[in-house]
């Protein structure tokens, strides 16, 4: 496909054809998997193909990389063997010593690393509300902070932090700023038109969205040094993807568009039905007007995500005890595939969370929204610590 057609093209059309690529033996409208993990010479010993060998290249990997290139808007991007390759080989390409400003409320494991691996490495790190720019600008350090790193929205509050407001503070810093946009993914947010330098993704959860592929991707605005780094540390530390998970990553990304606007339509009815829950003290989500974050999100975001918080009516113990009687609903980690999961997330998260003891994350899938407000709604009135009355169906809805 001509370049000057492709960027005419809307995101969504990118994606579902795969970049119009076809393979040129068959004509196959789907390219094979390619499997090589070496390639032949010419005869004057010269490697025209583009193409080496197999850690640094695959076809099949560099196609994916190629879609979600264009639905970022990226000059760039790279594949890696799972989203915390992605977000560690980003930070590990800075240099050292280096000073990093991260949030507080973000992907419980990656703020671990950045709190105890991190400063092994030679990186001195503040974790702050990102969602505060004061609190950043009074974080940041001239000329000693190299990146800022946020969420956005945030795990498992699903805080929002404002990207324009701190790519400002970045630039007059002189910082990077990295956005983890795995749960807003590029058809809700476009972090690097709003002044990112570098969006990640752990591609497992949306881009993939079937729960059977690790992996993680960085897209970039710039092909700059610090770009160069990260691709020099993929592939001389093996941090690669291999060609079968990068398949069914490119079969999981032609339908990403229908899939999370979807699963954020389904969210956005399950946030406002569970407002109304007797058995429901708070719900999370960035698309209620009463959220933190919701002026901000309904600034730079198309759309509020598919990922929702519910705190419970009496504590850890009822929270824990609903999440054990739903039947639709599993409970699993991870997020942003077609089946819904719940989760008591505390319990993953450990000591040093910022998560309520009464909270159940939601990650809502492709099933209809009433037979999943329904097995949450009897397996919330069945809590033990929670004496209610027996809800009705609200109308409208299957009971
Ligand atoms: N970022 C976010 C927001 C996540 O939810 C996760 C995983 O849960 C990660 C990063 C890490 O990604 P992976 O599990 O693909 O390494």
């Amino acid at each position: 496909m001509a370049k000057q057609r492709s960027r005419s093209l809307k995101p969504r059309t990118l994606a579902a054809q795969a970049l119009g690529l076809i393979e040129p033996a068959t004509k196959a409208v789907v390219t094979p998997v390619h499997m090589a993990t070496t390639f032949v010479r010419d005869s004057d010993n010269q490697y025209r193909s583009g193409f080496i060998y197999g850690r640094p290249d695959n076809a099949t990997v560099r196609q994916a990389e190629g879609v979600i290139a264009a639905l970022e808007q990226a000059r760039e991007a790279l594949l890696l063997g799972s989203g915390m390759s992605a977000a560690t080989a980003a930070v590990m390409a800075l240099p050292r010593p280096a000073h990093i400003v991260a949030s507080k409320v973000m992907y419980w494991g990656f703020r671990n690393w950045l709190a105890s691996e991190a400063s092994r490495l030679g990186y001195s790190v503040d974790l702050v509300d990102t969602d505060d720019l004061a609190a950043v600008r009074a974080a940041v350090r001239r000329r000693k902070t190299k990146l800022i790193w946020i969420e956005t929205p945030a795990n498992p509050l699903w805080t929002i932090t404002d990207i324009t407001g701190i790519a400002a503070i970045a630039r007059r810093a002189g910082a990077k700023l990295a956005v983890d946009s795995t749960v807003a993914t590029p058809v809700f947010t476009r972090p690097l038109a709003l002044g990112a330098d570098l969006v990640m993704h752990s591609a497992t959860k949306y881009l993939n969205g079937h729960s059977d592929v690790v992996a993680g991707a960085l897209a970039t605005a710039k092909t700059d040094e610090w770009w160069a780094r990260i691709k020099t540390l993929r592939v001389q530390h093996g941090l690669i993807l291999g060609p079968f998970e990068a398949w069914l990553l490119m079969r999981g990304l032609r339908t990403l568009e229908p899939r999370v606007k979807t699963a954020s339509e389904s969210a956005t009815l399950l946030a406002t039905w569970l407002r109304d829950h007797p058995n429901v003290i708070q719900v999370l989500y960035p698309g209620l007007p009463d959220h933190p974050g919701h002026a901000v999100a309904a600034r730079q975001m198309t759309g509020y995500g598919a990922m929702l918080s519910i705190r419970v009516r009496g504590g850890e113990h009822a929270a824990v005890a609903a999440a054990a009687r739903v039947r639709l609903w599993k409970r699993a980690t991870s997020l942003g595939a077609v089946e819904s999961l719940i989760e008591h997330r505390a319990s993953i998260e450990g000591a040093g969370s910022p998560c309520p003891r009464d909270l159940l994350r939601l990650s809502v899938g492709l099933e209809d929204p009433e037979d999943l407000f329904a097995d949450l709604d009897r397996a919330l009135r069945a809590a033990p610590a929670a004496k209610t009355r027996a809800r009705s169906a609200p109308a409208g809805r299957k009971s």
